[in-house]
């Protein structure tokens, strides 16, 4: 009934999540989500706020749960003003792209990147340049010293894994102190250090953070960003004039339970990442080329191996990963870190299909 559509939906290229498999059984490692549940703490609260108050409207403003997050960040001083809140960081950085990121020079972001910006680009008619990874598939900050209306980058990069250091993020955010930059830092938590230290002197920064990966809280759908309380102004008219109230009183409740929990925490994700060491030394001992990771996931090729076929074969045995059929990076696999026993599984089934 496409006659009913209005005149942008013609023009549309939506992104394409990874699959949700309606089966049981998967050894699923293709949305690099975290292998272990959230903190039994956050399944508490969000029990307890399972209460007659679901008739009332959640605050706005989310007063509280953005206190939660600025204390997270006491060390870094960042107060409650600096913060916002939002429906996953899918949602913050839709509303970050129309807030932030719409002028007349074109945004950059890297050719090899999270394959939503564009998607936003598309439907806000925002107009983009993409500037090529190098050949080791690093971001070159050097290579944005063009002519731009904004920067937005994923660090650690998806699908990359690859992660820029705070020296060379003060030197981008110092090369352009007029242009917005937005830092997503959806991975952060797996070994990359936070830009969130870098917002007190940068005005132009907005780091974007998600509970959805190292608080295993994919399902809740909360998302944050950290920057300039004029940043955070712009970002507040657009959700005011879009939807008041994004964050529902149960992913509050659990999201500040999450947060509160650093010793689980820190224990999940040390889990991830000594899972991710491992699984490394296991591709490479069976001939893979991986790159660097400071993710929960990890993006790898085989030498004689096509990826699509890899990837195909793996299904078959009941293993998802991401494959992706883009320029530059058709023959990797995108693998999200599982736990020991999935990491296991999946080396073996890659040991067999090698031969
Ligand atoms: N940024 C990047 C780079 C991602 O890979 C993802 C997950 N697809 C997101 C943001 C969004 O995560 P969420 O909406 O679950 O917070």
């Amino acid at each position: 009934m496409s006659q009913f559509w209005s005149q942008v939906v013609h023009t549309l290229t939506p992104y394409v999540p990874g699959e949700q498999p309606k089966v049981q059984d998967l050894v699923k490692l293709n949305t690099n989500e975290n292998p272990y549940g959230p903190s039994p703490k956050v399944l508490e609260a969000i029990r307890a706020a399972t209460a007659d108050t679901l008739r009332l409207y959640p605050d706005p403003n989310a007063d509280q749960l953005r206190a939660v997050i600025a204390g997270c960040y006491a060390a870094q001083g960042i107060e409650p003003r600096q913060v916002f809140v939002g429906n996953g960081s899918d949602e913050v950085l839709a509303l970050a792209f129309l807030a932030l990121l719409k002028h007349d020079r074109p945004l950059l972001f890297p050719d090899v990147t999270y394959s939503f910006y564009p998607v936003y680009c598309g439907l806000y008619g925002i107009h983009y340049e993409q500037v090529p990874l190098d050949d080791a598939f690093q971001i070159q900050v050097g290579d944005y010293d063009r002519p731009k209306g904004g920067i937005i980058f994923p660090n650690p990069n998806a699908p990359t894994g690859c992660w820029l250091t705070l020296d060379a993020l003060r030197e981008l955010l110092e090369s352009c102190p007029g242009t917005p930059v937005v830092v997503d830092e959806a991975y952060v938590d797996f070994g990359a250090e936070s830009a969130v230290a870098l917002v007190h002197d940068h005005p132009n920064l907005l780091v974007v953070h998600t509970l959805s990966k190292g608080r295993s809280l994919a399902g809740l759908r909360l998302g944050f960003a950290i920057g300039h309380p004029e940043l955070i102004e712009g970002l507040n008219r657009v959700k005011n004039s879009f939807n008041s109230y994004p964050v529902d009183r149960l992913a509050m409740a659990g999201a500040m339970a999450a947060l509160e929990d650093r010793a689980y925490f820190d224990r999940t994700r040390g889990a991830v990442m000594a899972s991710r060491e491992g699984l490394v030394a296991d591709l490479r001992a069976l001939g893979f080329e991986v790159l660097p990771s400071a993710a929960n996931f990890v993006f790898t090729r085989h030498p004689r191996r096509d990826g699509a076929d890899l990837a195909a074969a793996l299904r078959e045995r009941r293993i998802l990963v991401r494959h992706f059929r883009l320029p530059r990076i058709d023959q990797f696999l995108r693998i999200s870190i599982g736990t020991e026993a999935q990491c296991r599984t999946l080396v073996e089934a890659l040991r067999e299909l090698l031969g």
